[in-house]
């Protein structure tokens, strides 16, 4: 049992991105003194377009579907494949399993999907600083008690009863402990830019992801239409294939590979960019441990997956959502344990897992959706399922079981129980 401090904030959360938007939207509900800290200035750039349907639980609760349904954003149905040979897979469109609003979602432009969750934490009663970066977390013994962090310049100690870590690939927490680890087969980079009129299929598949093979089956492409007509395209590879291996320009080298590749060259005839390029390193980790005495974290802080199958914004809602709950019991039990804290780390690890499982299947030289789908076609239901996001039950094992012929799995990404 651990007991909480008395003077300042009942909660800090470092980062104003979806997780801690989320989580700090939800904590304000429950009547809990909330700040959110967030380094950059709104409206940023960020990368992460197309959301999965399993979103609208979270979005529901946040009292964001108005705002998505008012939004420029396109409305996603469907998912398709393309294999390294050109073949493409027959769309996975979600409201065919489950004919419902839920089933379908949308593809964000994130600077203004972040400021939209960001305003409405405000909205909800928590208390938003931009331009405030935190540069540590601080602990008495190992409990965390509030941030230091830089408030006009100066250095500023805030205390919390609990310190949310919702600082994305940043990773504040798990760099300082030290707990971040690695996923060894997934150390991918990406280069992306933006394509003003791309062929963007009509009907139910318009607002489709489309992920493409590279011929040489190193990397994949992303084509995500956008507001305005404008497409997401990016290709994520290994960094030898795309960064070190292809010379020092970037755009160049983005450009060389759509060339190379008809699936995605075909689509941007007569289209124009209108972006530079960005690169990113799309590295997988984990952090051994959600939470701690006084502290957990949420979204990327805690846990990057390959981003083929569009996960992360819909964990780093979840991953919100489930953090909210336990937060606000164990602030009502004055028991800030790291145990109570975590209490979702083994629902939250299994659903990440799942996704992890067919992100490693998708990597297997010999794995292509559509062959798969015509030998299984049993498969479709759970397979759609994990394509939704709808992966936190006890199901996913139906799945596995026709998958493990194509995956092998370094570890099995569980969390460090002996450190909570
Ligand atoms: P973030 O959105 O990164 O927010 C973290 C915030 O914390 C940032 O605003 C940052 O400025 C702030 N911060 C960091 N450090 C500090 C500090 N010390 N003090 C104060 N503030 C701080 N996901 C999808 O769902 N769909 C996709 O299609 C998709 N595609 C992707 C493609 C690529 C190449 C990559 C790399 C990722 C992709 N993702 C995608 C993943 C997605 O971008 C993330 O999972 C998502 O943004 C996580 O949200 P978050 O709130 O945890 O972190």
């Amino acid at each position: 049992m651990i007991a909480q401090p008395t003077a300042g904030y009942d909660c800090i959360i470092i980062g104003g991105g979806p997780s801690g938007s989320t989580v700090g939207t939800l904590l304000a509900d429950f009547g809990h003194r909330v700040l959110i800290l967030e380094q950059g200035k709104f409206p940023r750039h960020h990368i992460g377009e197309s959301l999965m349907p399993h979103t609208y639980w979270v979005f529901k609760r946040l009292g964001m579907l108005e705002k998505m349904n008012r939004s420029p954003f396109p409305r996603k149905e469907s998912v398709q494949f393309v294999s390294a040979n050109g073949q493409e897979s027959q769309p996975f469109f979600f409201p065919d399993r489950d004919p419902n609003e839920w089933s379908t979602t949308w593809q964000v432009r994130r600077d203004l999907f972040d400021q939209m969750m960001l305003d409405n934490a405000a909205e909800h009663g928590a208390e938003v600083r931009l331009g405030v970066r935190v540069k540590e977390v601080l602990f008495d013994g190992d409990r965390a008690v509030g941030v230091r962090a830089v408030v006009d310049g100066r250095p500023t100690d805030i205390p919390a009863k609990v310190v949310i870590d919702a600082s994305g690939v940043c990773g504040l927490l798990s760099k300082q402990l030290g707990i971040r680890v690695g996923d060894p087969g997934l150390k991918n980079a990406a280069i992306y830019a933006y394509y003003k009129d791309a062929f963007v299929d009509e009907g139910r598949n318009a607002g489709a992801t489309i992920v493409i093979h590279t011929p040489n089956k190193m990397g994949w492409f992303w084509f995500i239409p956008l507001p305005d007509r404008i497409t997401s395209i990016g290709i994520v590879a290994p960094p030898s294939c795309i960064i070190t291996g292809r010379g020092d320009d970037p755009l160049a080298t983005l450009e060389q590979e759509i060339e190379d590749c008809p699936s995605i060259a075909k689509r941007i005839v007569g289209a124009k960019r209108v972006s530079g390029s960005y690169v990113t390193s799309d590295f997988t980790y984990r952090s051994r441990q959600l939470a701690g005495n006084g502290w957990v974290m949420v979204g990327d802080a805690f846990c990057f997956l390959d981003p083929i199958y569009s996960s992360g914004v819909m964990l780093a809602l979840q991953s919100g959502a489930f953090a909210a709950d336990a937060i606000h019991d164990a602030l009502g039990a004055d028991d800030v344990s790291g145990k109570r804290l975590g209490v979702f780390g083994q629902s939250l690890v299994n659903g990440i897992h799942a996704i992890r499982r067919l992100v490693y299947t998708y990597y297997d030289r010999e794995f292509s959706f559509a062959k798969f789908m015509k030998a299984r076609p049993h498969c479709h239901d759970p397979l759609v399922r994990t394509l939704i996001g709808d992966v936190f039950h006890d199901e996913n094992e139906v799945l596995f079981e026709h998958l493990k012929d194509f995956t092998t799995l370094p570890d099995n990404f569980d969390l460090d129980r002996s450190r909570n």
